[in-house]
């Protein structure tokens, strides 16, 4: 019997076999890559791609899940592990990611990714329409923010296509979105941690100007100076910067 959905692990099943298929072509596996599933849930995603790739590593936390996976799935190595737990260091590099994931765990699957950036080539995950949209968000808008910054950061961002909640079952509230997201191989010469507390920073009052939004963290003057000498105007708002000029501010105030 299948166990019923358990809406706290964000279980929103795949149940539409046309969007299963699309998803997989747009993966464009290949018969060496290794791929990494968050979890599986019933192996809607999993069993389409099992007989296609060298190795198949599924991740699910559901306990209740995992006997079914293992015995309808004999091939693939199920993990029963909390994702976001799982030590991703014995992993080759290049692997691919994929998954239809939890949306209450978005953020730090992403980050979870970034950390483990250098084993990672590339991740294709279908996630809530509003949090792709943030994803891949240009400056001036609404979607834009530090979330925006760091992924840029670090991976190309692609919005693939669009998924009618009701190809889910239980249907969640909104749509989702399939998006692809490559590693960047070459990153900026810059202090990230420093790079990332001012962008946090600046979006956190995102309604003032830039200036007036990081005085708090910088001296005004010399943040007055560095937006002078990059052509931004110090009345600029949070949203209005690109991440290369984020970049470009943090070079000139870290000596
Ligand atoms: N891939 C399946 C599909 O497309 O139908 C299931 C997708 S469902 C949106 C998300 C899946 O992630 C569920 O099976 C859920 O149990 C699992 N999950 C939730 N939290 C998890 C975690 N921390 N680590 C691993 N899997 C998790």
């Amino acid at each position: 019997m299948i166990p019923r959905a358990k809406k706290h692990l964000g279980q929103n099943f795949l149940i539409d076999g046309r969007i299963q298929q699309k998803i997989i072509q747009a993966c464009d596996l290949k018969a060496d890559d290794i791929i990494v599933e968050i979890g599986p849930g019933q192996g809607a995603l999993t069993r389409l791609m099992a007989s296609d790739v060298k190795r198949l590593i599924a991740v699910e936390t559901d306990r209740d899940l995992i006997e079914s996976l293992c015995s309808n799935l004999p091939s693939v190595e199920i993990v029963h592990a909390d994702f976001l737990k799982w030590d991703m260091g014995h992993l080759p590099d290049g692997i691919k990611v994929i998954g239809n994931i939890p949306y209450y765990i978005s953020t730090p699957i992403i980050e979870k990714l970034i950390e483990n950036r250098k084993r990672i080539s590339t991740a294709f995950l279908t996630v809530q329409l509003e949090f792709a949209e943030r994803l891949a968000a240009k400056p001036g808008g609404k979607d834009y923010g530090s979330l925006t910054c760091f992924v840029q950061y670090y991976m190309d961002v692609k919005v693939l296509f669009r998924i009618k909640n009701t190809c889910f079952r239980p249907s969640p509230k909104v749509d989702s979105c399939c998006v692809r997201l490559d590693m960047k191989h070459q990153l900026q010469d810059v202090d990230e941690k420093f790079l990332f507390k001012l962008i946090q920073t600046a979006f956190q009052q995102r309604r003032k100007t830039i200036i007036n939004s990081l005085k708090g963290m910088v001296d005004k003057e010399m943040l007055g100076k560095a937006l002078a000498d990059l052509g931004i105007k110090s009345n600029a708002r949070p949203e209005q910067l690109t991440l290369s000029n984020y970049i470009e501010l943090c070079k000139c105030l870290v000596l």
